[in-house]
């Protein structure tokens, strides 16, 4: 039976990641068809001033923890608080970002409550008073329905996979008290490249390969850069070293699901293809017409890299002169 959908936010310095407003669009859409409310959760320390902005995108009620001890995120901690609150306020649904910290915590929560966990997801739907989450499987080959036995029932949804819907609303901000608990966990650093779009937030992602030769990714950040998205790799480029890994699109690197996603000097190897197969354009520029990139995408350019990403960058920067 549900009572509730309860978010759990995620934000970096004091800034909502954009999968928070998703989580709420959708989770706000779902407590409308299950007929109950929404509540948000908030974590960190100096938070409880953001945590008015979140009532304009459906929350019913905002729960803040806020804390030095929250300052940084940890396991424990993080896990301890949010416990407390679903205890208090026993939620139907939960839905959390799938980012490396909000699959983290989803999984620890799962553990804890013995609750159902769908990970992943890019949709939800409401059929008989109950939530089916549809999640890729296979490196994206299949979407699967699941559905899932248990309450609460937590979805942790795929970053940039659904849309961002502000309501008239504003929901009304609860302090909690925060009992971290004792925790195994310490925290030590942190390091933010702030300067960088968040490949996994990025609306266009210019992603290359081992096609591009070296390190020298100069053409792509050109590209980036007119269309105001971020730049990607494939394993093998960062295997290289001419990438970081934070760059890495596939099964063992980021799961993105951009607007636009342009692959290039890249083959289409299933375990790229696991990591932006959700993108909802696919461009490839490859200059093997046979390379397996080519079935995934939606327009296929065959030629070599060098030659044709300049020639799109000059076009997109005639384009928005024009505009
Ligand atoms: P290649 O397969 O070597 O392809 C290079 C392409 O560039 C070719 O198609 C070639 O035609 C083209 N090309 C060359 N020169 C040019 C040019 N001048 N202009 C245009 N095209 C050109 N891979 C990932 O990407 N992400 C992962 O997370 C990932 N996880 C993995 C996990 C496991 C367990 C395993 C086993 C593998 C994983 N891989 C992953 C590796 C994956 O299998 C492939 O090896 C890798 O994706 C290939 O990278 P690539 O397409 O850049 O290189």
């Amino acid at each position: 039976m549900t009572t509730g959908v309860l978010v759990i936010t995620e934000q970096i310095e004091g800034a909502f990641r954009k999968v928070t407003y998703e989580a709420l669009s959708e989770g706000k859409q779902t407590a409308a068809a299950l007929g109950c409310g929404i509540d948000a959760l908030v974590m960190g320390d100096g938070v409880t001033a953001a945590a008015g902005l979140l009532g304009a995108y459906g929350a019913d009620t905002v729960w803040t923890a806020d804390d030095p001890a929250l300052k940084e995120y940890t396991l424990d901690a993080y896990a301890n608080v949010a416990g407390d609150l679903i205890q208090k306020i026993a939620p139907g649904v939960i839905l959390i970002g799938a980012t490396a910290q909000g699959k983290e915590l989803a999984a620890r929560l799962s553990a804890r409550l013995s609750a159902p966990l769908a990970m992943d997801c890019v949709a939800l739907r409401v059929e008989g008073g109950d939530v089916t989450a549809t999640r890729p499987m296979y490196g994206g080959k299949v979407l699967v329905d699941l559905a899932l036995a248990g309450s609460p029932k937590i979805i942790a949804v795929r970053p940039n996979a659904m849309a961002i819907r502000k309501t008239e609303g504003a929901g009304k901000v609860e302090k909690i008290a925060v009992n971290v608990g004792a925790s195994a966990i310490r925290f030590i650093e942190k390091q933010l490249e702030t300067e960088k779009v968040e490949l996994t937030e990025a609306d266009v992602i210019v992603s290359g390969g081992r096609g591009m030769g070296s390190g020298d990714f100069t053409v792509l950040e050109a590209l980036a850069e007119a269309l105001g998205g971020a730049v990607g790799a494939s394993r093998s480029a960062v295997d290289e070293g001419w990438r970081p890994h934070a760059d890495q699109v596939g099964q063992t690197g980021k799961v993105v699901s951009p607007n636009l996603y342009i692959a290039c000097g890249i083959s289409g190897a299933i375990q790229h293809l696991a990591g932006m197969s959700s993108s909802k354009v696919i461009v490839a520029v490859n200059k093997d017409a046979d390379a397996p990139i080519f079935a995934k995408a939606d327009y296929g350019i065959v030629g070599d890299i060098f030659e044709v990403v300049p020639a799109i960058t000059e076009a997109v920067k005639k384009r928005k002169a024009q505009a």
